[in-house]
């Protein structure tokens, strides 16, 4: 008996070794990325985070809404440790579904703006919703605050895409949060009145239709302008030729803007290495490359891009609003949209 196992002893230790391999690559560290945002810059961007921390990361990509049905459906046992992707709407959505945790971090306090954050989820760039207008219909001077747009002045010309989309639900938690519910609605009312044609397409849709004088003036984010500066087709350049770009509220509360953001999810399984992955997101080299990517602004104030054609756009008084209390109201908003006929 004591013979046998002195025979067995080294066969077990090497079944030992064998069994513990599995274990050895499943303590490889690791980060489970679910991603709305997937741009030509994402490869650098996340090959350099894992050269830096030894982190692999894998990247589950999908549409916004997609990925967050997927971790609502995953629930405790979802591998997701970090929920990347765009709009406070969306990001409020994710965080009244209970789906974040808190995040302390003195690095992510120090360098991402106090209005960009929020207990449970971080902004990592921003974009603006500004006004758009055609420079033989409109005058300028007609089109300089989202108010305006409600005016009788701008009947027939306004082109806007969905009043259910997030981009206006933000902007309509934003209009809430400045005047209330009441007059927000009287508002979406007036703008309904204004309208050229029933909501359709996207932000670019709108531009092209305020070019052509299809509409006089429309209201989109400054990414899809900056791709249409910096398009080489003639159309698109022609397009941009034929619009002014005007930074709405510049004499009140100034322009909405909004964000890409991101949070630690709830039952995340690699949480330490999800904190470090957003702190990587806020150093000067990966905001550079996450702005960049979609034409968007850095929030950390000591990262640069080069980006001409965004630049061009020049500066604006930015809304000064916590983005988690125009996130708050994006609910109301939808509400107040659809009381309005603005489908
Ligand atoms: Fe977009």
């Amino acid at each position: 008996m004591l013979r046998r196992l002195s025979v067995l002893a080294p066969l077990a230790a090497a079944l030992a070794a064998v069994l513990a391999a599995p274990a050895a690559l499943a303590q490889e560290k690791v980060l489970n990325l679910y991603s709305a945002r997937h741009y030509q810059t994402d490869e650098a961007l996340y090959a350099n985070f894992t050269k830096a921390t030894g982190i692999r990361i894998n990247r589950i990509e999908g549409k916004e809404d997609e990925l967050l049905e997927r971790i609502r459906n995953e629930g405790a046992a979802s591998p997701a440790d970090i929920l990347l992707t765009v709009d406070a709407s969306r990001l409020q959505v994710a965080d009244q579904l209970g789906l974040f945790q808190p995040v302390k971090s003195a690095l992510l306090e120090a360098r991402v703006p106090a209005n960009l954050r929020t207990p449970t989820w971080y902004s990592f760039s921003t974009r603006a919703r500004v006004i758009v207008y055609n420079k033989v219909a409109v005058k300028r001077e007609q089109v300089q605050s989202y108010e305006d747009l409600a005016g009788p002045a701008l009947k027939n010309q306004v082109c806007v895409r969905s009043g259910a989309h997030p981009y206006n639900l933000s902007l309509g938690g934003a209009l809430i949060a400045h005047h209330g519910e009441a007059k927000t609605e009287a508002w979406a009312r007036g703008l309904v009145a204004n309208f050229a044609r029933s909501p359709k397409g996207g932000d670019t849709d709108q531009i092209k239709a305020v070019a052509a004088g299809e509409c006089g003036v429309t209201i989109s984010n400054t990414y899809y302008l900056v791709r249409m500066l910096r398009s080489t087709k003639p159309e698109d350049q022609a397009a941009m030729r034929a619009v002014g770009i005007v930074w709405p509220n510049q004499a009140s509360w100034g322009t909405h803007v909004n964000v890409s953001g991101a949070g630690v999810l709830r039952h995340a399984p690699n949480r330490d290495a999800a904190v470090k992955f957003l702190e990587y997101l806020a150093s000067d080299e990966a905001q550079a490359y996450f702005a960049n990517g979609n034409n968007e602004w850095p929030v950390v104030a000591s990262a640069r891009v080069a980006n001409r054609e965004l630049d061009a756009l020049g500066s604006f008084k930015a809304d000064a609003l916590p983005i988690g209390d125009i996130a708050r109201h994006t609910a109301a908003a939808q509400k107040v949209f659809d009381r309005a006929g603005w489908k």
